[in-house]
């Protein structure tokens, strides 16, 4: 049982953070909720600034998680424009930058991710970007904007998820586009080969020019602004403007001051934290992209960078701070677009996890779902252009049934019945 005098302070004001606070008013939880965070923005969601708000159909207005009186109606103390520069685990308190200490019952670290920066010559440069915030996006767009108008190039490291959105968009611009990609396919290391081609032919049927199996190794300007990129292969690519999309690491630093433990690079990093989403003190928890939870389910640690398990984990660490009995298996999902392409992905298939790629549905046409297995089981779905099948992919997943593969592939049998045997 929770007292009413107790303070609870959130750490990090993305999505996490915001659904936490909730979460605690919503248990009725009538200690102060104190959320900390380093942007001016009030909590947003992070997925419409490479989709709608960088291509215009949206406007800021619309990515806010609450509206900003919403706080305040729910007696949750915001500080906004705040970095919590230190953590005190023996006085149990955190130090603002203002120099402020505020003193915590429960502590929740929700410090998200931050993108990882290329590490080559040029990066000063006037018109090399990256894309986490609200006004990355606003610059990004005007940016894509007038290289559209002026016949400009865009180069962009990595076609990962944002990098194949914003490759999307500028082309929606009709910017000239090139993604430069160490892999030999788009989204490698999360969908294998087999399904990364898919994303090849679906960019270069919108005009953009890939460059599989190389690196940048550095950026060229002139009058201190974007003027070409260069490969490890020798070539050279102009370019008017770099995006650095190659990945986002956990924001840890203070956790790791703190002598908190942390997860293993190799497992993804973050904070580490049990399925319960408590870390190694038994007063902190940690939730969202920053941390990296035992899976129940999976029976592995995973860290997971995306929207969904900042929706779910931050109000699963709520409950857990309130002393409810907490395992949080939500299987890792995600979604994208792409031109007229919408995706959704659930579970988990780690490159050489799985040893076999089932497809239901017309992959040329893109309009299919494809299953990843292993010994038969399947162990992620990703259903493309098809929709409503979010429940049955996750209830094969999580039933571990050995499906019949040619059952799998045959849309005429409902998935449904192939946890039903
Ligand atoms: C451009 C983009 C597109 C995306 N698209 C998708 C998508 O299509 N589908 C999908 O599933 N996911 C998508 N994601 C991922 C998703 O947005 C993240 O998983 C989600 O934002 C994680 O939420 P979070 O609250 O854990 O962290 P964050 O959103 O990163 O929030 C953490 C906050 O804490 C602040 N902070 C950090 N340290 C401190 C400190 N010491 N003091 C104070 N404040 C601090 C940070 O500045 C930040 O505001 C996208 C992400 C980006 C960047």
């Amino acid at each position: 049982v929770v007292d009413a005098d107790q303070t609870f302070v959130i750490v990090g004001g993305g999505l996490a953070g915001a659904k936490a606070a909730q979460t605690l008013r919503e248990e009725s939880f009538t200690g102060r909720v104190i959320l900390i965070g380093d942007e001016l923005d009030h909590p947003y969601e992070r997925p419409p600034l490479s989709k709608a708000l960088l291509t215009g159909e949206k406007e800021r207005d619309s990515v806010y998680v609450h509206d900003a009186a919403w706080y305040a109606n729910h007696d949750i103390e915001l500080h906004l424009g705040q970095t919590v520069t230190h953590l005190d685990r023996a006085a149990k308190s955190v130090r603002l930058g203002d120099g402020s200490v505020i003193r915590y019952d429960k502590l929740l670290l929700v410090t998200g991710a931050e993108p990882r920066r290329l590490d080559i010559p040029g990066t000063h440069l006037a018109g090399v970007h990256h894309l986490r915030r609200i006004a990355h996006a606003e610059l990004l767009r005007g940016v894509l904007a007038s290289l559209g108008r002026e016949n400009g190039r865009l180069l962009i490291a990595g076609a990962g998820w944002i990098g194949l959105e914003v490759a999307a968009a500028a082309r929606g611009y009709g910017v000239e586009v090139t993604v430069v990609e160490p892999e030999p396919t788009p989204l490698h290391t999360v969908l294998g080969p087999e399904l990364g081609a898919v994303f090849t032919d679906l960019h270069r049927e919108h005009g953009v020019t890939f460059h599989f199996g190389a690196r940048l190794t550095g950026i060229t300007g002139q009058d201190g602004m974007v003027y070409a990129a260069t490969t490890d292969d020798g070539d050279e690519h102009p370019a008017h403007a770099v995006l650095a999309a190659i990945g986002a690491a956990p924001r840890t630093a203070l956790a790791e001051s703190a002598g908190l433990a942390l997860a293993a690079r190799a497992e993804g990093g973050g904070i580490a934290v049990d399925a319960s989403l408590r870390t190694s003190d038994p007063d902190i928890y940690a939730a969202g992209d920053a941390a990296n939870a035992e899976h129940p389910l999976l029976g592995r640690r995973l860290r997971v960078e995306h929207w969904a398990n900042a929706l779910n984990g931050g109000p699963a660490a709520a409950r857990a701070m309130l002393g409810h009995e907490v395992s949080y298996d939500r299987l890792p999902y995600f979604f994208s677009d792409q031109y007229d392409l919408g995706l959704e992905y659930s579970g988990y298939a780690a490159p050489g996890d799985y040893d076999q790629v089932v497809c239901r549905g017309d992959v040329a046409k893109r309009q299919f779902i494809a299953f990843w297995l292993r010994e038969g089981r399947v162990l992620a779905g990703m259903n493309v252009n098809v929709w409503d099948v979010t429940a049955p992919i996750q209830t094969l997943i999580r039933s571990r049934t050995q499906v019949d593969p040619q059952a799998l592939s045959d849309p005429t049998v409902p998935l449904e019945s192939l946890t039903q045997r």
